[in-house]
């Protein structure tokens, strides 16, 4: 195998992609490869360590799709770019595919804007730290996270929550983080599912809520921030006794439930609806915030606004990421603001990476900001740091016209 930075072009080689071979060369892509159809693509990924696909859509949507579904098969670990010469709504939802098969899509390139906004997405991949440790697939086994979880090596990070009209530090989301001594950071969207799929998923979550009571109660006995949330996938919603365990957690740390939010996800079907029904309207009569997370994809519905009791819609960050380039996801996201205060919920967008779209969605009304823009996930004693760079900065926004408060 080969160790240099590694792309692939994908599509009739056009003065268009020479540019944008020329920028990646700019970006160190040392070894730069061309191919026309699905063979040559995966017969290149077989030989080479490919970093990044470029991937043209002028081969044909069903050829660009099958060029997807190929690679989410063999594991693809790279990132993904699209080219499309005009129809971007037909680009979207081919990038929609290429994400529900768990593939790294970065983004989608138009020809009137195509080497302004390469540039900006390769300077991301090699700004952006995280990127790798949330996106990169690692081979783990059953054994390691289950050793992982006994030994303390899976600990919440945290990511603020700030408010889009006052810069307010309102809440802070923990999110799961392992590290592996010899596998480096390895992604939650890995090992969650894997503790879903081999019966690990309530000692994870058992384990995360004492950790994140443990390292929460400092921060919020301060008066600085007003609220927790933690992630509930809907299979541990099963836990037996767990809301007698999260009250225990609560009376111990001195929080009071209605500082507590649960960020559920669905990541497949609800296996008994009754009876997480009641443990969900359980947690509300306690007084726990509920929120519906990643809303607008996959299982996560309107459907169940009606049937849950709710009080935050989370819109998800491929809407968000997507906000100032696509009319479709602009609307989604200005509708779901609507729905969500119609409802009397709080909306919160995740996934805000600039200023373009932090001024957007504080025009659309939305209540509550978490992003890269406004705070990377970070552990728990870099959150006064935090802090005191990000009043500079609303400050700063606050002071420059465009922001509408
Ligand atoms: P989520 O609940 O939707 O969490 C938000 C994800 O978006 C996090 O990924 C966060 O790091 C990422 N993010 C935040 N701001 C930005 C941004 O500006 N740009 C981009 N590109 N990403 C951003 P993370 O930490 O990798 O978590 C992935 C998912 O894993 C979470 O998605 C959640 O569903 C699940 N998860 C994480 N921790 C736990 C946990 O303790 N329990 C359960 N059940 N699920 C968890
Ligand atoms: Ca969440
Ligand atoms: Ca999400």
């Amino acid at each position: 195998m080969l160790q240099s930075k590694c792309a692939i072009i994908v599509g009739e080689i056009t003065p268009d992609l020479k540019l944008i071979e020329y920028q990646l060369s700019n970006f160190g892509y040392e070894i730069i490869l061309e191919a026309k159809s699905s063979c040559e693509v995966l017969m290149l990924c077989n030989r080479y360590n490919v970093d990044l696909i470029i991937l043209s859509l002028a081969i044909q949507e069903m050829n660009a799709i099958s060029i997807l579904r190929q690679l989410s098969i063999i594991r693809y670990i790279g990132v993904i770019i699209l080219i499309t010469g005009s129809d971007e709504n037909l680009a979207v939802n081919v990038e929609r595919s290429g994400i529900s098969w768990g593939l790294c899509m970065l983004g989608i390139l138009t020809k009137s804007t195509l080497t302004v906004d390469i540039k900006k997405i390769l300077q991301n991949i090699s700004q952006k730290p995280y990127l790798k440790i949330v996106e990169r697939k690692t081979c783990i086994s059953v054994d390691e996270l289950c050793y992982a979880i006994d030994n303390d090596f899976i600990i919440p990070w945290f990511q603020p929550k700030v408010s889009f009209k006052t810069g307010e530090w309102l809440g802070t989301e923990a999110l799961a983080r392992w590290y592996h001594t010899e596998k480096g950071f390895i992604a939650p969207s890995e090992f969650i599912l894997l503790a879903e799929e081999n019966g690990l998923i309530n000692k994870l979550t058992v384990n995360m809520i004492y950790k994140v009571f443990k390292s929460a109660h400092t921060w919020m006995n301060s008066d600085l921030i007003d609220n927790l949330s933690i992630n509930l996938s809907t299979q541990s919603l099963l836990i037996p006794g767990l809301l007698d365990l999260i009250l225990s957690c609560c009376q111990q740390s001195r929080i009071s439930p209605q500082r507590i939010t649960f960020e559920i996800t669905e990541s497949g079907l609800i296996r008994d609806v009754e009876h997480s029904l009641e443990v969900l309207s359980n947690m509300r009569l306690h007084g726990f915030g509920l929120s519906i997370d990643d809303f607008g994809t996959g299982y996560s519905s309107i459907q169940q606004l009606t049937i849950l009791p709710f009080t935050e819609l989370k819109l998800d960050k491929y809407f968000i990421s997507r906000l100032n380039q696509s009319v479709s996801c602009r609307a989604i996201v200005k509708y779901s603001i609507n729905l969500a205060h119609q409802l009397g919920l709080k909306s919160v967008a995740e996934g805000v990476e600039n200023e373009d779209t932090w001024r957007t969605l504080a025009e659309f009304g939305c209540d509550m900001c978490q992003g890269y823009f406004t705070g990377y996930p970070m552990p728990s004693h870099e959150l006064g740091h935090w802090h005191k760079k990000w009043e500079n900065k609303f400050c700063n926004l606050k002071n420059t016209k465009h922001l509408i408060i």
